[in-house]
């Protein structure tokens, strides 16, 4: 008998797919990261993957969802077979600010999601940001709204329901703690953390809470987005104990 059947234990995967990251590996082949909504982060390589446009049609770029499939073999890196472009989302790419908020949101599914296995929800947050982007939203209002679902189906909160200390809902100005994920309201705050107004606790109250549809329909003022951008990015790295890269000095 010949040993183990090693043939048998390839298996087959395919899922819908964004591509996170490529990097190069020798001259021809790239290791590419997608986020996939059947496995979660797949680091897979592809072989002459830029190269073999017969292979791959030229569809293995970034801000388009892709359908893939790739085989493993137990012990050895996943190889892609082959890849197809199921939604485009140009608009994205015809400005700045539009593509790097794109990559922020890959960023956080990527970082936020790491373990294995089905992502549907993390996924679907991350679709959801990539149509809001290309239909023309704001993308800073789409990257607020990003960040509070993630947040929400990763279990990080934070409760904003009211000062951790005297219970106080409704304080002018509060200071957020990253450490707690929570508030102090102004007359129990000791300098620690960052400030932020009632308007932006309340948005972000309504961010945490809302179902989707409440969420898109929820208005945002300029100002308090400006307020939240400066606090909810700390408040994922702190969760991830590492700053994150796309929004870097932002
Ligand atoms: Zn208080």
């Amino acid at each position: 008998m010949r040993r183990g059947g090693a043939a048998g234990e390839r298996s087959f995967h395919a899922s819908p797919a964004f591509l996170v990251r490529a990097v190069d590996m020798g001259e021809a082949d790239r290791r590419l990261s997608f986020f996939t909504r059947e496995a979660g982060v797949v680091s897979i390589l592809g072989k002459s993957a830029w190269k073999s446009r017969k292979r791959f049609g030229g569809t293995l770029q970034r801000y388009v969802l892709l359908d893939i499939v790739w085989t493993e073999v137990p012990g050895k890196i996943p190889v892609l077979s082959t890849a197809s472009v199921s939604a485009s989302f140009w608009p994205i790419v015809e400005e700045w600010e539009r593509v790097r908020h794109a990559d922020y949101l890959l960023e956080l599914a990527a970082e936020m999601f790491p373990q294995e296995g089905p992502k549907p929800k993390a996924f679907e947050i991350l679709l959801d940001g990539f149509r809001a982007l290309t239909a023309g939203e704001s993308p800073g209002k789409v990257a607020r709204r990003a960040e509070a679902c993630f947040l929400g189906i990763g279990g990080w909160g934070p409760d904003l329901s009211k000062c951790r200390k005297c219970g106080r809902t409704d304080s002018r100005r509060y200071r957020f703690l990253p450490a707690e994920g929570g508030l102090l309201c102004d007359a129990c705050a000791t300098g620690d953390g960052m400030t932020l107004s009632l308007g932006a606790v309340r948005t972000w109250r309504a961010l945490l809470a809302g179902g989707g549809a409440a969420r898109e329909r929820l208005r945002v003022p300029d100002g308090i987005e400006e307020e939240l951008q400066k606090v909810i990015p700390k408040y994922i790295e702190y969760c991830l104990g590492k700053p994150l890269r796309s929004l870097g000095g932002a």
